[in-house]
């Protein structure tokens, strides 16, 4: 019998039967990817196994009907697979099938799993700094990221924001700048709030502020963040001095806190670049049954993969392919890590950080 949930179509245990007799006599215990599909053709879940029989057999020997496996084997009416030459082509495959097919399962888990989080340069007539779980993949804002700890991460957000002076209100927030048309024909300005009051902001809602010096301030919080500019950790390192001078001992505990938060912010994204800037090579993989391939590597992204060449023709013919990559590829903005590239980067550093033996198996690459 078919039990129905508001969510779910239920299969039978005759369709569960046939599943796993079916997976039973044609997968084999190689590396690959596999993907759960629904009765009307949703793709539920996709996952990776260096053994896919195994793998996919154990699903048939959930023993808890709550647990995740046995519901989303429920939910499926077929399982398909596909080989892969190893286990690091196969978690570069579940990942582009996730992203192709955002399978319900994966992105429940996902939510559940991700614990960083970035930092967005909003784009408004004002952008402003916010700490976000997830860059989203439409808009205009840039991204920088990904750190570890959201709160902590916001603290030190709030702390940039206000040695910048950068506004912190809401986006929608009508902005005013002294130098717009506007500002002569509004009788009115609302203003600013406390923190202009305080100096924490430069007011650009309240034309207190023109738009150049508003765009100067973000393009300071820019380039602290990209690596090239240590002013608010200047200012706020010298504003702790006088207080300090001043016996404001109080003043000067607090500017040393913030002073940290910001410290610890730069030193987390310098790791960032470097892990980005160090994962640059060519990668070869020993494969299944003597597939082995070769992967080029570009800070963290996988931009070509082929079979491991053997004869000198071959290997040449790799050589111009990492030439042609180097000469026709702008370079990118320091610090900035792409949206689009962010899973890979983390997917491709994890595999380095869980298989640090692996690095033995990578030449840098030469332009
Ligand atoms: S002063 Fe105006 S722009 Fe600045 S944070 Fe306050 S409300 Fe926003």
């Amino acid at each position: 019998m078919r039990r129905k949930t508001a969510r779910a179509a239920y299969v039978t245990d005759a369709e569960l039967d046939a599943m796993r007799q079916h997976v039973r006599g044609s997968a084999l215990d190689k590396p690959g990817v596999y993907r759960m599909i629904s009765p009307g053709g949703e793709v539920l879940y996709v996952g990776k196994s260096k053994r896919i029989r195994s793998r996919l057999m154990s699903y048939f020997r959930c023993e808890f009907p709550a647990d995740k496996g046995a519901r989303m084997l429920r939910e499926a009416s077929a399982i398909d697979w596909e080989y892969t030459p190893s286990e690091f082509a196969a978690l570069l495959q579940e990942l582009r099938l996730i992203k192709k097919f955002r399978p319900r399962f994966n992105v429940m888990m996902k939510s559940d799993g991700r614990h960083y989080a970035f930092i967005k340069l909003a784009d408004s007539a004002a952008p402003k700094l916010l700490v976000v779980r997830a860059p989203t993949l439409d808009d205009s804002s840039v991204y920088y990221g990904p750190f570890h700890g959201a709160q902590r991460l916001g603290e030190a957000v709030r702390e940039l924001s206000d040695a910048l002076g950068l506004r912190d209100c809401a986006l929608d927030h009508k902005m005013v700048f002294s130098d717009q048309p506007e500002l002569f024909e509004t009788p009115r300005i609302t203003p600013g709030c406390i923190r202009y009051e305080i100096g924490k902001c430069v007011g650009p809602c309240c034309g207190a502020s023109s738009v150049a010096r508003y765009t100067s301030r973000v393009a300071d919080a820019r380039a602290f963040l990209e690596g090239r500019h240590d002013g608010p950790i200047e200012s706020l390192r010298e504003s702790m001095i006088v207080a300090g001078e001043l016996l404001h001992f109080e003043r000067a505990a607090s500017l040393r806190d913030k002073l940290q938060r910001l410290q610890d912010l730069r030193e987390e994204f310098t790791r960032l670049r470097f892990a980005v800037e160090t994962l640059s090579f060519t990668y070869t993989v020993k494969g299944f049954e003597g597939d082995d391939r070769v992967y080029v590597i570009r800070r963290g992204l996988v931009r070509a993969e082929q079979q491991k060449p053997k004869s000198r023709k071959e290997k040449s013919a790799l050589q111009q392919l990492v030439q042609a990559m180097f000469a026709n590829e702008p370079q990118p903005a320091p610090g900035v890590v792409p949206t689009h590239v962010i899973d890979e980067l983390m997917l491709v550093s994890s595999w380095f950080r869980r298989h640090p033996r692996e690095l033995k198996r990578t030449k840098p690459l030469v332009a």
